[in-house]
């Protein structure tokens, strides 16, 4: 697991946009995974997973604050959180600002639907390409494709590790595009969903909003956050 924080990018969530817009700029491909306690026990779990995050194709960002916590602990300087939402948020604010083009892919029908709606609203310069809810069956064949467009931006909402799995299968079909997997960020997007109060988030407890919210997020919390912090110490204890 060290090696995954290893590889964390440690600046700031300004650096990173900064960085993202010049690959944009430079067609640079990029597939951004956004790092939870979640992901890196799921990649201690499991072989694929574990090679993606290590790849060098991958860029991990501190999502949450487990992340940036336990990445101080073991002395690797991670400066903030850059969670999926901001990060989904500002690529659209860039997208629209250079009239990139973008494809949608993840949450429920309707979710896309509203989600469709603001952008047409608020990010007019953007060329949306290619849309789909999250429970079509052949995902497969949407980034297949995919893959005949020119794609500047693709955010990819299902949840982890399905959305990363799928963008890993599909990416070497593709010349340029930032590729990102954003979890729940189309259900808060679309005004479906609240994202935590100011405050929650100031406070880094955006976390115990959303157990508060959808008390059936506590087992997953504590099975993937709880167990993940005993792990970290463990780690901390093995390298003094
Ligand atoms: N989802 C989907 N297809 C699926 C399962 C989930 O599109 O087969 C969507 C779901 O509607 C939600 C997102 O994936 O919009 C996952 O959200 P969650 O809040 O669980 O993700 P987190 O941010 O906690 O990783």
């Amino acid at each position: 697991m060290i090696e995954y924080f290893e590889k964390l990018y440690t600046k700031s969530a300004n650096d990173f946009y900064k960085d993202v817009e010049q690959n944009l700029k430079n067609e640079r491909k990029m597939f951004i995974i956004t790092a939870n306690p979640e992901t890196f026990t799921y990649g201690s779990n499991d072989k694929i997973i574990d090679e993606m995050l290590l790849n060098k194709k991958t860029t991990l960002i501190p999502d949450g604050i487990g992340i940036v916590k336990a990445s101080n602990m073991l002395n690797y300087r991670v400066k903030e959180r850059i969670t999926g939402i901001d990060l989904s948020e500002h690529l659209l604010k860039i997208c629209s600002e250079n009239k990139y083009k973008v494809a949608l892919l993840g949450a429920k029908e309707e979710v896309l639907k509203s989600l469709k709606e603001k952008i047409k609203k608020e990010y007019p310069g953007i060329k949306l390409i290619k849309t789909a809810n999250g429970y079509i069956k052949n995902k497969d064949e949407f980034f297949e494709k995919l893959s005949n467009t020119e794609v500047d931006v693709c955010l990819v909402a299902l949840g982890i590790p399905d959305q990363e799995l799928l963008i890993y299968k599909h990416l070497d079909k593709f010349k340029k595009g930032i590729f990102v997997g954003v979890g729940g960020s189309f259900d808060v997007m679309s005004g479906t969903k609240k994202r935590a109060p100011k405050i929650f988030q100031k406070l880094n407890l955006e976390w115990l909003y959303r157990i508060i919210k959808e008390p059936k997020r506590l087992k997953r919390f504590y099975n993937n956050n709880v167990k993940f912090m005993f792990k970290i110490r463990k780690l901390k204890r093995k390298a003094k």
